[in-house]
């Protein structure tokens, strides 16, 4: 175990813990979590470091599990599969094609571990589909002291509710068996539309395609609409040359060059966010899932998300143009709208209703925090549940009457970890001390 300087993908989080342990299987991982422990360091688990938050940030250990990142077994009959917890989605996805599977639904971007994109409660879009950490059927976590507790189902409902998102508040999860699909293609169609047109359609759009996205540009008045479907048609991705115009040059470049204008002339966002939407075209691409559902996100941004009541979002984001173009914020990035299924996971943002998303975002080296905390107002006012891996500025005490399941929550993490080891400064600040810490 080394000491090593950590610091996220948008590079505002940084630390330099004690140690890091690098597993290179369960028995190894138990031993390491066991000495640190022993030593007196909490113990933060890493997935890729995509989340915003300071959720993996220590100056205990942290366990780095990019070596026990392998898919260890596949039914193909039944879609069970058993993974490692640190394997990126890109490499899942890509390994469960060749075995005729897929997950149901995925978000934007495939960089991510499994284990880090589900116990954030990372989700895509889709009134029929649920988040990511759903489809966790079965785990397997180790403890402080190095036991390993298996968890399945039938018999395991509760914790497993707890388990599927924690925050890495509850152990580290060396192994997860989710419950995968039969492979598909999907078709996805993007084009520029009136973002009048986008909220007040918002719903009956979401219902009518399987995934259903928008996202609106403060001070201008077109949006972009993409809306996928579930296709048994053959892949027909764009040629290179094309997906290299939109994917590279628009999409990174493109935003890039406008978001340093914006940054250098925050003042004149709205003729910079006006220009921009004059380059959105219309797109149309059909391949393997995973090949759809993601994609490259090179320029760096920070981020904040809402997961509120779906019935409510198009008052939900016309108060935040309002609120944006009121108080003249230098932004020039889009607002992002999505919807989820309702899930049974005590911490999740869609647990136990139907859901839409607000995401609102900030260029790297531009303030965000007073266009965020007026936005989490709005957002408040909607009841809204924050993104556990994305900007906010809640406590535990503002988040604990948002979830029905909390206790519940709280009760499984008495049972797996009363003293507080697998916890850190925003596990404190969102979830509340250890039961051990509050008695001491
Ligand atoms: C460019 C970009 C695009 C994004 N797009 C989306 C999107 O489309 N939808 C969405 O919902 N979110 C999105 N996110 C947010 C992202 O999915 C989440 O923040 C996710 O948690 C990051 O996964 P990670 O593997 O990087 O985990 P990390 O950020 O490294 O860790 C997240 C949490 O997981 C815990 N953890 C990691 N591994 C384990 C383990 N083995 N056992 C226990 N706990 C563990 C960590 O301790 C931490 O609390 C995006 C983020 C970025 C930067």
């Amino acid at each position: 175990m080394t000491s090593q300087a950590w610091s996220n993908w948008a590079g505002q989080q940084q630390c330099t813990p004690a140690v890091v342990a690098r597993p290179r299987h369960e028995a190894q991982l138990a031993l390491d979590v066991a000495q640190a422990a022993a030593a007196g360091h909490t113990v933060r688990a890493l997935g890729s470091g995509h989340s915003f938050t300071d959720a993996c940030v220590t100056d205990g250990c942290h366990v780095d599990l990019s070596q026990m990142a392998e898919l260890v077994d596949v039914d193909r009959a039944s879609g069970l599969v058993r993974v490692q917890a640190g394997m990126p989605l890109h490499r899942l996805t890509a390994a469960l094609q060749l075995h005729g599977l897929a997950l149901e639904n995925q978000g934007d971007i495939d960089r991510q571990t499994i284990s880090g994109a589900t116990a954030t409660a990372t989700h895509g879009t889709g009134t029929r589909f649920r988040n990511l950490s759903s489809g966790i059927v079965g785990a397997r976590i180790v403890l402080a002291d190095g036991s390993i507790r298996e968890l399945s189902l039938p018999g395991d409902e509760e914790l497993l509710r707890a388990v599927r998102v924690s925050v890495g508040a509850l152990g580290v999860i060396s192994e997860l068996t989710l419950q995968t699909v039969p492979a598909f293609r999907l078709r996805k169609i993007e084009e520029p539309r009136p973002t009048d047109e986008l909220l007040d359609g918002y719903l009956e759009l979401a219902a009518v395609h399987d995934h259903f996205e928008c996202y609106v540009f403060p001070y201008a008045d077109t949006g972009l609409s993409i809306a996928t479907e579930r296709t048994d048609d053959p892949a027909a991705p764009p040629p290179r040359w094309r997906t290299w115009i939109v994917d590279d040059l628009l999409a990174n470049h493109g935003l890039g060059a406008f978001s340093r204008a914006g940054r250098r002339w925050p003042h004149r966002a709205p003729e910079i966010s006006r220009a921009l939407v004059r380059l959105l075209s219309r797109d149309e691409r059909i391949d393997h899932s995973h090949l759809v559902y993601a994609s490259e996100r090179r320029v760096r941004f920070t981020e904040m998300e809402y997961a509120i009541p779906r019935e409510r979002i198009s008052e939900a984001v016309r108060a935040v143009l309002a609120m944006i173009e009121r108080e003249r914020i230098g932004v020039t990035f889009p607002i992002e709208v999505r919807t989820t299924a309702p899930d049974d996971a005590y911490l999740s943002t869609a647990e136990g209703r139907d859901t839409a998303y607000v995401a609102v975002h900030q260029f790297v080296g531009m303030p965000y925090e007073p266009y965020f905390r007026q936005v989490e107002a709005i957002m408040d006012g909607f009841g809204g549940r924050p993104h556990w891996g994305k900007r906010h500025f809640q406590t535990a005490a503002t988040l604990a009457p948002r979830y029905p399941g909390w206790t519940a929550f709280q009760a499984a993490r008495a049972e797996l970890d009363p003293t507080g080891v697998f916890t850190n400064d925003y596990v404190r600040r969102v979830l509340g001390p250890a039961p051990a810490e509050t008695t001491a």
